[in-house]
C-alpha cells in the first residue's frame, strides 16, 4: 500500500495547515524594514492583533523567534535572579516554561495539576493565600496544554487570585488556544499572554509575540534579569513596538495580515463554533472505538478537553507510535507524538486552524483503518459517531438560515 497519491492530511497539533492565501501572501520581494510601507504593516498587524487577543489596554510586542522565544522575553523582562514564580504545572509546555524560569535563576514554585485533569485554580488560591510577604511574583499558566490536549481555566485562576488578594503578576500561554478557541486578555485579568505563529494563526512556525499591560511594563522596568534580543526597553516607545533587535521578521507581516483578514472574513466567534464543532466530532469518534477496550480521551473531564486538539491515550501495551507511523505511512495522515511522559502512549490529533469537515472525517477514517493495521483494541463505527456529532449543529444552522 502507501499513500503517494491524494492529498496529504497534517493533523498536527503545530504547525498547522498553512492556507494557500497566507503562503502567497508571504511570497513577496523584500522591503526596506524601516520604510513607511512596513512599518504601516507593523503598526496595522500589531494593533489587529489586539482584537485577537481581546485586549483594549495591553499592546503586542512581536519577536522573530519561535514560542520558545517569547517564554525567554516573559521571564528576561519581568523578573530578577532569584525572584520567586508560581508555574502551574500540567505537562510538558508548562514543564519547559518553568525551565526557562530556573535558567534565569528564578526559584519555581509549582501547584500540580492532577493527572488527566485540569488545574485546580483553588489550589492556586490557597499557594497564594499561604504567601503572606508576597514573595510569589508571578503565576504562570498555559491555557492549552499542548501536550494533553487539555484547557486550563485562566479566568477562574484569575478569580482564585483576586480572592486570595495577592498582587502576583499573571502570565499565561495561550499558543495553543489563541485564535481557536477564547481568550480574553483584558477580562481575564492576563498581564501577559504569550503567542505564536504557527497554530490558530494558521502561519509558518518562527514568530512570537508577548502583550503586555501597564503592569508588565512597570515591572520590565526595574527587572534585572539580563537580556539583549528580548529586551522591551529597546524596542517599545511609547505603548508601541517599534524596532526589533535586528532585521523586522517581515514575510510573517505579510502572512499576519492575510491571516487576520481570514479570521476577521470568517468570525473570531464562529471561529471558535468550527473548532468546537470539530473538536466534538473527533471526542465522538474516540469515545467509540474507546468502547472496545480502546483508546480513550486523555483529559478525563469533557469540560477540560481541548478545543484546538485531541489527545488519545492508547491502551496499556500497545504502542501509540506504531498508530502514528501506519497513519503516516499507509495513509499520509501526520500526527503528533506525544510528548514527554506521555511518549508512546499517546498520539494527537490535531483540529485547529485551516481545516473543515471533510478534512476531519478524512483524518479520522484513516486513523481508525490505522488503529486496526496496528492490532490496537478499538470498537469500530468512529466515524457514524463523528457524522452524528457534525450533523446535529448543522440542522441547527440550516433550520435558522431557512428561518
Ligand atoms: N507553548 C505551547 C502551549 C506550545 O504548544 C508550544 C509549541 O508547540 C510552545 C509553547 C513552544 O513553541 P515553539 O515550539 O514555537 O517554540
Amino acid at each position: 500500500m502507501g499513500s503517494a497519491r491524494g492529498w496529504q492530511f497534517f493533523m498536527h497539533p503545530g504547525p498547522t495547515n498553512i492556507p494557500h492565501r497566507v503562503l502567497q501572501a508571504m511570497q513577496r520581494p523584500a522591503v526596506d524594514f524601516t520604510g513607511p510601507q512596513f512599518v504601516a504593516l507593523r503598526d496595522r498587524s500589531l494593533e489587529r492583533l489586539k482584537g485577537v487577543l481581546k485586549t483594549r489596554q495591553g499592546f503586542v510586542i512581536a519577536y522573530a523567534a519561535s514560542g520558545h522565544g517569547a517564554w525567554d522575553a516573559s521571564i528576561a523582562n519581568l523578573f530578577s535572579p532569584g525572584d520567586k514564580v508560581l508555574v502551574c504545572q500540567a505537562g510538558y509546555f508548562s514543564e519547559n516554561w518553568a525551565a526557562t524560569a530556573r535558567q534565569y535563576g528564578l526559584q519555581v514554585e509549582v501547584v500540580a495539576a492532577q493527572e488527566r485533569r485540569a488545574i485546580d485554580p483553588a489550589a492556586v488560591g490557597e499557594r497564594l493565600a499561604a504567601d503572606r510577604a508576597h514573595a510569589i511574583k508571578a503565576v504562570l499558566l498555559v491555557h492549552n496544554e499542548t501536550a494533553t490536549g487539555i484547557r486550563h481555566p485562566v479566568a477562574e485562576v484569575r478569580a482564585a487570585m483576586n480572592r486570595a488578594r495577592h498582587p502576583a503578576l499573571y502570565l499565561v500561554d495561550t499558543i495553543s488556544s489563541l485564535a481557536s478557541y477564547d481568550f480574553r486578555m483584558d477580562e481575564w485579568g492576563v498581564d501577559l499572554a504569550v503567542g505564536g505563529s504557527q497554530k490558530g494563526l494558521m502561519l509558518p512556525p518562527g514568530f512570537s509575540f508577548t502583550a503586555i499591560n501597564a503592569r508588565a511594563w512597570e515591572a520590565a522596568q526595574t527587572a534585572r534579569n539580563p537580556r539583549r534580543y528580548w529586551d522591551w526597553r529597546t524596542m517599545v516607545e511609547g505603548g508601541r513596538q517599534l524596532r526589533f533587535c535586528g532585521t523586522a521578521p517581515i514575510p510573517y507581516f505579510y502572512g499576519l495580515e492575510a491571516s487576520l483578514d481570514m479570521l476577521e472574513e470568517e468570525g473570531l466567534e464562529n471561529v471558535f463554533a468550527r473548532h468546537r464543532r470539530l473538536a466534538q466530532a473527533t471526542r465522538a469518534c474516540v469515545r467509540a472505538w474507546g468502547k472496545g477496550a480502546g483508546p480513550e480521551i486523555y483529559p478525563l473531564d469533557e469540560e477540560a478537553a481541548s478545543d484546538s486538539l485531541t489527545a488519545v491515550w492508547t491502551p496499556q501495551g500497545h504502542d501509540a507510535d506504531r498508530v502514528r507511523t501506519i497513519a503516516a505511512e499507509r495513509y499520509g495522515v501526520a500526527l503528533g507524538r506525544g510528548l514527554g511522559a506521555l511518549q508512546g502512549r499517546v498520539f494527537r490529533i490535531g483540529h485547529m486552524g485551516d481545516l473543515n469537515e471533510p478534512m476531519l472525517l478524512g483524518a479520522l477514517g484513516a486513523i481508525e483503518l490505522a488503529l486496526a493495521d496496528a492490532g490496537m483494541p478499538h470498537a469500530r463505527g468512529g466515524i457514524e459517531a463523528a457524522l452524528d456529532a457534525l450533523r446535529a449543529p448543522a440542522a441547527a444552522r440550516i433550520a435558522a438560515v431557512a428561518a
